[in-house]
């Protein structure tokens, strides 16, 4: 199974004529070996390669890593530096976007004789298509996190504060087996819903407030990410009409996904319709990302985007209008691309519910 996603690889061996690839981003690395740990090192030729460990993962490794040979070095660049001099290798591709200018110094430095080649963003869109273990493993955890906001959903009322619904939220999570939050959850009540990013704080919730929470719970790795928007009670006709146009918005985006639409274009579908209905002004960001090992990847939907959907794909799609002074809403469901359309990941129905 790993050995398909190592060959995902071959294009960038062929491109860069590389003869050796270093892989040290956590992600990358566990995507590529299935070692979950945070730090190693990764050479891969074009068919094979090696796991370079220290003492602190040795054991981990030596399970995980799936059909490379482990090798444990108290420093893994000395380590690195062994392998690459009793090859013949004169090129050498690394995670331009994930080395920093120590770590490129200090190889510079061990391989005199070698050109590191940088490989930019391109190398992360390797995880862009997932696998069906990964789409199991996503779905697993996007029903465990809606299920988790469902059973604490009692807990949201007038009084109560928006860091202790964060807080019963993530321990439904991990009740349920989720190894924990996968970011730290928005839950922005009344007028801190026009921050798209505001955090959970001390504010309590009123009657007559929107509140949004944005959640996700991570296991074995991998992510997911929901927002829903609750009423507390009866709320006005201007509440009412900003959901239902992020709503319709929502629901028109995810009926035009389908293999070979642009992300562009169905960016645009929920911008026009936000725009038609004159929030325009209120909705700023992109329409959703790409979720995985990580909780933003590739691909963007946005207006800039030149990704274009394709099956295995899994993406959030996530309108909002923040208005400031007033308030906001968002909605934000992940889905998996299929061979005619998409299927939601995420459970919480998104209707308005007034609590
Ligand atoms: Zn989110
Ligand atoms: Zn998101």
């Amino acid at each position: 199974m790993l050995k398909n996603r190592r060959q995902k690889l071959k294009p960038f061996f062929e491109k860069y004529n590389l003869d050796l690839l270093l892989i040290e981003h956590p992600l990358n690395l566990r995507y590529l070996s299935g070692f979950s740990g945070s730090e190693g090192i990764l050479l891969l030729t074009p068919e094979n390669g090696w796991f370079i460990s220290d003492s602190r993962y040795t054991l981990q490794a030596g399970k995980e890593v799936e059909g490379l040979t482990v090798i444990e070095r108290t420093q893994h660049h000395e380590g690195l530096q062994a392998l690459v001099n009793q090859s013949s290798a004169s090129n050498i591709g690394f995670e331009a976007t994930h080395t920093t200018v120590a770590a490129h110094q200090s190889l510079a430095a061990r391989l005199p004789s070698v050109k590191l080649v940088a490989i930019g963003a391109e190398l992360d869109e390797i995880r862009t298509h997932k696998d069906k273990k990964e789409l199991r493993q996503l779905a697993e955890i996007a029903s465990l996190a809606s299920e988790s906001l469902e059973t604490v959903l009692p807990l949201i009322h007038q009084g109560q504060k928006e860091s202790t619904l964060a807080l019963e939220l993530e321990f439904e999570m991990r009740r349920r087996g989720a190894d924990g939050r996968a970011f730290d959850f928005i839950v922005a009540s009344g007028v801190r819903g026009a921050m798209p990013h505001g955090r959970a704080s001390s504010k309590t919730i009123k009657a007559g407030e929107f509140v949004t929470i944005d959640f996700g719970a991570v296991l074995n790795g991998y992510n997911s990410d929901e927002t829903v928007t609750l009423a507390v009670g009866a709320v006005s006709k201007r509440h009412q009409q900003i959901f239902d146009t992020v709503l319709k918005a929502h629901d028109m985006a995810i009926s035009a996904i389908k293999p070979g639409v642009s992300c562009k274009a169905i960016d645009a579908i929920a911008r026009n319709h936000i725009g038609e209905q004159g929030f325009g002004d209120y909705f700023g960001h992109g329409l959703g990302h790409g979720v995985g090992l990580d909780v933003h990847e590739k691909p963007l939907i946005s207006p800039r985007s030149e990704a274009v959907a394709e099956e295995g794909m899994v993406f959030t799609i996530e309108p909002g209008i923040y208005i400031p002074g007033f308030g906001g809403v968002r909605i934000e469901d992940t889905v998996a691309v299929t061979s005619t359309g998409c299927s939601l990941l995420t459970k919480f129905s998104k209707e308005l519910r007034i609590l």
